[in-house]
């Protein structure tokens, strides 16, 4: 859903951005994540099996880059949201570099920042069982470590994810949430842009502000709308159940939420995976923020959530033609999230 990531098993080597030539497509070779084989899931957990991100084992992580907590000392217990790089990073402040693309074979330094954000001390709430209050914390560490980021001159582009569950990708227990600051901008994110650019220049609108009207008019995808915030299955719904977080003001820069804003999405994010959890089970997803890109002073984007569960599988014809098959309508989804419908 971002730029690929690719493990391969050669050891040594910074992670490095590498430019397929037949498709123009960025590829993100990040070999240090599996030095063997025996490591895949287990990075942060040390041999005892403690939890790195738990309170008393700070000093498993490299040094905190935020924390919120009280006179506490830095890599100390006593936080509500602790936040450090990742250990085996996609992208990395040193940058890494490269060989001298020789002949079609470009690539460029990784440059830098991918980071975990620890929701919590506690290792066994997931996100949607956290209190409002420090949901609106996490979010407020995103928008801080975005701030941070974005004042760095080399960055293009920072996504923020949360996987949860093993067949999300999740490769760690104790719930977290991680920020990608990258030196070019994601095809994902890339093709919205373009996206809603062309709208713009054809009606001077936005795309996702008539989205809006558009949705609330139809009214069968719409799940919820309060506080400032719209809640729906996507028309074109890749995934079975995938949903979208819209504020209803036009908003292009996710980084100028405020305090209110802030708890009102913490609201609006547990609702959504209680709903997901009552109708589906507790289902593995991935959640990601989209943003008007760091040196973009266009105000034609939108920022959003876009959450989407993990039923099925990605299989060959989605890889093979770079097109979804969904076996379930947004409409019914919707119904099912609305509580107007039950299995
Ligand atoms: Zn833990
Ligand atoms: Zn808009
Ligand atoms: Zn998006």
């Amino acid at each position: 859903l971002i730029v690929s990531v690719v493990i391969l098993h050669i050891g040594g080597l910074m992670p490095q951005l590498r430019r397929d030539p037949t498709s123009g497509k960025w590829v993100v070779i990040a070999t240090e994540r599996a030095k063997r084989p025996d490591q895949f899931n287990k990075e942060n957990v040390s041999v005892s099996g403690e939890c790195a991100f738990c309170y008393g084992n700070e000093g498993m992580t490299p040094p905190e880059t935020l924390a919120y907590r009280g006179e506490a000392e830095a890599d100390t217990p006593g936080w509500q949201v602790r936040v450090v790089p990742n250990k085996f990073p996609v992208f990395a402040p040193e940058g890494a570099g490269g060989e001298d693309g020789q002949g079609l074979f470009v690539s460029a330094p990784s440059y830098g920042g991918h980071e975990v954000i620890i929701h919590s001390p506690d290792h066994n709430r997931s996100f949607a069982q956290l209190e409002v209050e420090q949901v609106a914390l996490v979010i407020e560490a995103y928008r801080d470590r975005y701030l941070y980021w974005k004042a760095d001159p080399r960055i293009e582009f920072i996504e923020i994810i949360l996987n949860h569950g093993k067949n999300a990708g999740a490769s760690l227990e104790h719930p977290h949430s991680q920020l990608f600051a990258m030196p070019l901008v994601p095809p994902a994110a890339a093709d919205q842009l373009r996206g809603s650019a062309g709208y713009f220049a054809e009606t001077g609108r936005c795309v996702y502000c008539d989205t809006i009207k558009d949705e609330r008019s139809a009214g069968v995808r719409a799940i919820a709308e309060r506080d400032g915030l719209f809640l729906f299955a996507p028309y074109a719904s890749r995934l079975p159940f995938e949903t979208w977080i819209l504020p209803t003001e036009h908003q292009p820069f996710f980084e100028r939420i405020c305090d209110a804003e802030m708890r009102s999405l913490g609201s609006m994010l547990i609702d959504i995976l209680e709903r997901y959890d009552r109708v589906l089970g507790d289902p593995a997803f991935n959640l990601f923020l989209h943003t008007t890109p760091c040196k973009s002073e266009s105000t034609d984007y939108h920022w959003h959530i876009e959450i989407l569960p993990k039923l099925t599988a990605i299989a060959g014809f989605e890889l093979g033609t770079g097109m979804m098959i969904n076996i379930a309508t947004p409409e019914d989804a919707a119904a099912y999230l609305r509580g107007d419908r039950r299995s």
